[in-house]
């Protein structure tokens, strides 16, 4: 299903979204690669088979007003797109009463506002070409909420609210969403994750050191695309705290706040 399918993936230049683009290349895929650091996604086209396939979109989601023009830049070099791959964001380790707003501001704007724009820039032509598919990598504290990740959990279930919105009101336009929620995948997420004063950890953490392998993750995440699903758990046993929460929610309750999640 595939081949020659145009397929732009954010957050192209580390962890899942590489791994993801890696898979899709091999499968026959066009890419557009972005996100910010643009050596590392030019350093990944090249070692794509046929890099002229491929091309290299640099693109700061929390910079919004320029989505339009990343949009633009794509549009004229694939002609559409198939398949919107939502996956760069931000994580956060820091307690509530340490965060500054500011950074819940930074994480909304990344995580959220971000990935609403490039959705909103790119609707009215999948519309026109009678449809496409978003698929958006939430997380799942997109579904639960856990220590020392207040926004990032917030931001990730916005994410949530928003695409089974959009998917009830484009479905007969063609419109399908696949939300793709993983646990602790072994990236270098944690590095980057913001502080309370919202300086990057800095380090790795142990349950993502010793987490899903991200080459697992991305053969799931395609599969649950070739599949159809709209929603998708991936990672460990971490994922039954989704199911927990909602069978037993007092009990998942007692357990979240002892829970070790770094
Ligand atoms: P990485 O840190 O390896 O990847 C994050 C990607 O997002 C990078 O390519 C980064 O590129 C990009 N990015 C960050 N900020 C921006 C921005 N402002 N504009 C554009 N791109 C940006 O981590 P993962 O691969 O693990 O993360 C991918 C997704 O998976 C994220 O949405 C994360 O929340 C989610 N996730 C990950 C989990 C895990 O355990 N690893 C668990 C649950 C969800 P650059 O710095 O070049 O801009």
């Amino acid at each position: 299903m595939w081949r020659d399918k145009v397929v732009w993936i954010t957050g192209a230049s580390s962890g899942i979204g590489e791994a993801v683009a890696r898979l899709l290349a091999e499968r026959g895929a066009r890419l557009i690669l972005s996100a910010r650091r643009a050596d590392k996604l030019e350093d990944l086209r090249h070692a794509l088979g046929e890099p002229e396939r491929h091309k290299v979109v640099p693109l700061d989601l929390a910079a919004t007003e320029t989505i339009p023009v990343a949009v633009e830049a794509a549009l004229r070099h694939a002609g559409r797109i198939d398949v919107m791959v939502h996956n760069a964001g931000i994580s956060q380790r820091a307690l509530v009463v340490d965060t500054d707003l500011a950074v819940d501001r930074r994480l909304f704007e990344t995580n959220f506002f971000g990935t609403v724009a490039l959705t909103k820039a790119l609707l009215p032509s999948m519309l026109e070409a009678g449809g496409g598919r978003f698929v958006v990598v939430t997380s799942l504290v997109g579904k639960i909420g856990t220590p020392v990740r207040s926004a990032y959990a917030a931001s990730k279930h916005a994410l949530h609210g928003f695409f089974d919105s959009l998917r009830s009101e484009l479905w007969s336009a063609g419109i399908r969403v696949t939300l793709v929620c993983p646990g602790f995948i072994k990236t270098d997420l944690p590095l980057h994750a913001l502080t309370g004063d919202g300086t990057p950890q800095g380090f790795m953490d142990r349950a993502q050191s010793r987490g899903y392998p991200v080459e697992r993750c991305a053969a799931k995440i395609v599969r649950a695309v070739e599949r159809d699903r709209e929603e998708v758990l991936i990672g460990g046993k971490e994922r039954y705290a989704v199911y927990l929460k909602r069978l037993f929610p007092s009990l998942f309750s007692r357990l979240i706040r002892h829970a070790r999640v770094t």
